[in-house]
């Protein structure tokens, strides 16, 4: 089961994904956790990212695509997995797109949350993040609408995608989200169950 997960920061992308993940015996694949590791171990790819991350601005797409794609090369992958930040540009998504396919393994989902702007902000501020300074969320904000937003699009014309309203509750988002994917689910053979 492939899923991509498509939020603007601040979202509650992170909180969803770790309940997903649990219900849907999928591994979790985050860029953003990813090449902050990589900026942790100072790896000659986590020196390269780090001056992007830390201004708010995306990572160039052949930086991200080798992270992810020595992770996807993993053999617990072979099955799907849910995609976490990542698209995050349209060059990104057909990059994706090339390499399910010759997986021949297509996407079976798309989730995106829709939150409030001054929300958005609220919770950034709030979880302490060393890349969450004032200056850094209004440009990652910017980013988002500019580069990422427009993959919603892209993806609502592929009838992939599922938009969850991100205000509600942390259990009423899971909730919501699982249901929408109780037809994949089938698909891939897993009873949906009630995942109160
Ligand atoms: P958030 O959900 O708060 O945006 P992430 O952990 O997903 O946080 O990403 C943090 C940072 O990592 C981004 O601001 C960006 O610099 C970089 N990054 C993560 N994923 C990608 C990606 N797919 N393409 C480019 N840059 C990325």
């Amino acid at each position: 089961m492939w899923i991509v997960f498509i939020s603007p920061p601040g979202a509650g992308k992170g909180t969803q994904c770790e309940r997903l993940v649990r219900a849907l015996g999928l591994p979790h694949l985050s860029t953003g956790e990813m090449l902050r590791e990589a900026m942790q171990t100072q790896s000659p790819l986590g020196q390269a990212a780090a001056e992007y991350m830390h201004s708010g601005q995306l990572v160039p797409d052949h930086l991200v695509m080798d992270i992810l794609q020595q992770r996807l090369d993993e053999h617990d992958c072979n099955q799907g997995c849910l995609l976490d930040g990542f698209p995050r540009t349209l060059c990104q998504a057909e990059l994706l797109h090339e390499l399910l396919e010759r997986r021949g393994t297509p996407l079976d989902r798309v989730l995106a949350l829709d939150v409030d702007r001054d929300e958005l902000v609220r919770r950034m501020l709030q979880r302490q993040r060393p890349d969450d300074t004032p200056e850094t969320i209004a440009q990652r904000l910017e980013v988002y609408q500019a580069e990422t937003a427009p993959l919603l699009d892209y993806y609502r014309r592929q009838d992939l995608l599922l938009t969850v309203d991100g205000m509600q509750s942390p259990d009423d988002v899971f909730r919501s989200l699982m249901a929408g994917l109780d037809q994949v689910r089938r698909r891939h053979g897993h009873e949906p169950e009630d995942p109160s």
